[in-house]
């Protein structure tokens, strides 16, 4: 037996590493952990990473296939990353290979390595002295004005990633409190768990900002590269922090890691953050599990937001993850939001996150908003909109201000009616509606993607006068031009951003202040920092109040939180003029007692969180136990309770709780029957101590019936 043995992870559901046999040549180095091996699996050749080498198999040796390439022009990746993503496969009970593979860019997992060549030799070009990039006038200007204030780079910026430098924003001095905020962040160099609690508007970015400057400037001080992670919740919606990164960073290699980068751009951005050139990297939450050799500081901007929790495959969180990083290479960790998730909250209060607390609006004077309530029992509205909010939108229509409406839910009606006789549209392929389209003419199930003409007659009794139900953003957009006939309105929402770029265009028409009205859905809610705002007004949340989920509630509250905080946010002169003093939130609701309006009146974040951890602590649910949900899918719905049933049996544990089957809420998408089960312990090293061996025994039943388990599930 010669050469020797290499352990390798694929991307393949079979909970294992694969052995491999790799014979020395006199020309090519001995494989090291870490790095990308092609081999052959099955009849394919695929890629994997290299986990361990030794001289011992567990399997018969003279039976092992040879390792057929290493890709060895790539330097290895760190153990820092493959212990991160040890980490997530144990704890969110994936195959090792199913979590390393599917977070490296495309071009790394392709057999040939004529994208990663590619790429590389445009890195070596870049880092090359030769001409300098050619930069405008004013570009080289504002980067020598930046020069007295910023820590200078690392690296000369790749040429495509950032050559055109953008004009840097003048740096604010920082008031008190992000001064303070700052100073703690970067007091330590080790381990710490920081929850920027700073009400919108207040200035967080700045602190993001002087922190990841601070940390590079004191790292390079010591000789020491340093790199700093930023993760936003959506790239599209986060334009504006992008920018002030670019302005502030002008010699330095910022990249940009999201799912809607081209292939090869994505895979030189990674190479940039592997390589530790881009000294800072920011992304949506997949860029948690990017190769960072100078790893020092990570920033979770809007931590409380959903989409930093994947939804398939590897269900995983990137404000979880980026914890755990942080912790293991004992860096500091700021969580930023104006109103945290309940777990975070909670953290802070037990002392395991240190809470730094931003009160004020950053801006010369800027006050959050007046919330005002509108009674809908009391004000009726045919169309959506009551007397009090039209009278407000008209007094900004006459004094030039922008005003932004927020509906969270898009199309033209949730639903098709006959009165005549009943029907409705129903998706065939669903437990949901078809949502009427208007200026589509469709009828779209946002579940299943299922598109149908908007019918002349009802299907069943022939009636031509079919009702749209309810309202969506399309039908308010209707609405608003009827009653402002001059007005410019403009609507944002999944369907009027389809294209690339498009809602960039649209968010940068109303910050130049083409736009008199803005309706949008959750789309316009975060981040933005208009300046021309000063009405907000929400039309029917009321909904989310009393849903099954027990989340509703806390998302509710984030998202009128967030989006009342779009409003009043410029400063305010001397004398008063400006427009964050006159800056107005109404909300209209049939609930104007309910305690979360209540909160949301006196922009009371605390009280709203301290009031659902009660609720929560004595409901017993989360962050007070911890959940699993195993859920199964299949044609038959009972085939799928069956499954889980057959999974409750399995298995029993002290301390665990499974409770019984259940359907889903949306039980049936495209045609396929979907139940759950969830599981429970008052101990997260219980559950996890369950887990394993539970989903250990149930991927030995090789069920043929589709089945998923997510840990720490957000939708139930
Ligand atoms: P947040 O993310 O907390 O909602 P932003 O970071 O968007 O707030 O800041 C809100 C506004 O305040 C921005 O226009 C920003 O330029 C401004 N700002 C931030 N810090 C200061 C400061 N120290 N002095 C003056 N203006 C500031
Ligand atoms: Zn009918
Ligand atoms: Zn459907």
């Amino acid at each position: 037996m010669s050469g020797r043995i290499v352990k390798i992870a694929l991307d393949s559901p079979l909970d294992t590493e694969f052995d491999y046999r790799w014979q020395p040549t006199a020309n090519e180095p001995e494989p090291q952990v870490g790095q990308l091996a092609l081999v052959p699996f099955g009849r394919r050749e695929v890629i994997g990473v290299v986990t361990a080498i030794g001289d011992a198999s567990d399997y018969d040796a003279t039976k092992l296939r040879d390792v057929i390439a290493i890709h060895s022009q790539l330097p290895a990746l760190p153990p820092q990353w493959l212990a991160l993503c040890r980490f997530a496969a144990d704890y969110y009970q994936r195959p090792l290979g199913e979590v390393m593979l599917p977070c490296l860019p495309k071009g790394l997992r392709t057999e040939t390595t004529v994208a990663l060549d590619r790429a590389l030799k445009k890195r070596a070009a870049a880092a090359m002295p030769a001409k300098p990039p050619k930069k405008s006038r004013i570009a080289k200007a504002s980067a020598e004005a930046a020069k007295a204030e910023v820590p200078q780079a690392t690296l000369p910026p790749e040429a495509g990633i950032d050559a055109e430098v953008p004009v840097p924003l003048s740096a604010p001095t920082l008031n008190p409190g992000q001064q303070a905020a700052v100073d703690a962040i970067t007091a330590s160099e080790g381990f710490a768990a920081n929850l920027l609690f700073g009400v919108t508007g207040s200035g967080k970015t700045e602190v993001y900002l002087h922190a990841a400057q601070s940390v590079i400037a004191r790292e390079q001080a010591k000789g020491h590269a340093a790199q700093v992670l930023i993760l936003i919740p959506e790239i599209n919606l986060t334009p504006q922090l992008e920018a002030s990164v670019r302005a502030r960073f002008p010699q330095t290699q910022v990249v940009t890691l999201h799912s809607q980068l081209a292939e090869g751009e994505r895979l030189r951005h990674w190479i940039a953050a592997h390589y530790g050139d881009a000294a800072i990297v920011l992304g949506t939450r997949l860029s948690v599990l990017a190769a960072m050799p100078a790893l020092k500081l990570i920033i979770v901007d809007e931590e409380h937001d959903p989409s930093y929790k994947q939804q398939e495959g590897l269900r995983y969180s990137a404000r979880d993850l980026a914890v755990w990083r942080a912790h293991q290479l004992d860096i500091p960790v700021v969580l930023g939001s104006a109103t945290p998730s309940v777990e975070s909250w909670q953290h802070a209060s037990t002392g395991r996150y240190r809470r730094l607390d931003l009160t004020q609006r950053a801006a010369a004077n800027a006050q959050l908003p007046r919330v005002g309530l509108i009674d809908m029992e009391i004000n009726k509205a045919p169309d959506g909109l009551s007397p009090p909010l039209v009278a407000a939108l008209r007094a900004r229509l006459e004094r030039g201000e922008q005003s932004l409406l927020f509906l969270n839910r898009r199309g033209y009606a949730p639903v098709m009616h006959c009165d005549a006789c009943g029907w409705i549209s129903n998706c065939r392929r669903c437990t949901a509606f078809m949502v009427l389209h208007k200026p589509e003419r469709r009828l779209r199930c946002h579940h299943c993607s299922l598109e149908l003409r908007i019918p002349q007659s009802c299907p069943t009794c022939g009636n031509v006068d079919l009702q749209p139900l309810g309202r969506g953003t399309q039908r308010v957009e209707e609405h608003l031009q009827v009653l402002f006939p001059d007005a410019r309105v403009l609507r944002i929402d999944a369907d009027s951003t389809r294209r690339k770029g498009s809602a960039q265009a649209a968010f940068d028409a109303v910050h130049r202040g083409e736009v008199d009205i803005l309706l949008g859905t959750q789309m316009v809610a975060k981040g933005h920092d208009f300046q021309r705002l000063t009405l907000v007004g929400v039309i029917n949340p009321d909904t989310a109040l009393f849903s099954q989920d027990y989340r509703a509630g806390e998302r509710l509250f984030a998202q009128l939180m967030q989006v009342a905080g779009r409003a009043g946010r410029a400063a305010v002169k001397p004398g008063g003029e400006g427009n964050g003093a006159r800056a107005e939130v109404l909300v209209q609701t049939r609930y104007p007692q309910h305690p979360l309006y209540r909160a949301l009146l006196a922009h009371d974040y605390p009280g709203f969180a301290q009031a659902t951890l009660d609720e929560r602590r004595s409901a017993s649910l989360p962050p007070f136990v911890f959940q699993a949900l195993l859920r199964a899918e299949a044609k038959q719905l009972q085939s799928a309770l069956d499954f889980l049933q057959a999974a409750r049996d399995l298995m029993s544990c002290e301390g665990i709780m499974i409770n019984d089957p259940v359907p889903m809420t949306v039980t049936r998408v495209a045609g396929v029957e979907r139940a759950q089960l969830l599981v429970e312990s008052n101990s997260r090293a219980q559950l996890q101590a369950f887990l394993k061996p539970w989903v250990a025994a149930l991927r030995e039943q090789k069920s043929r019936l589709r089945w998923s388990l997510e840990v720490d599930p957000v939708d139930i």
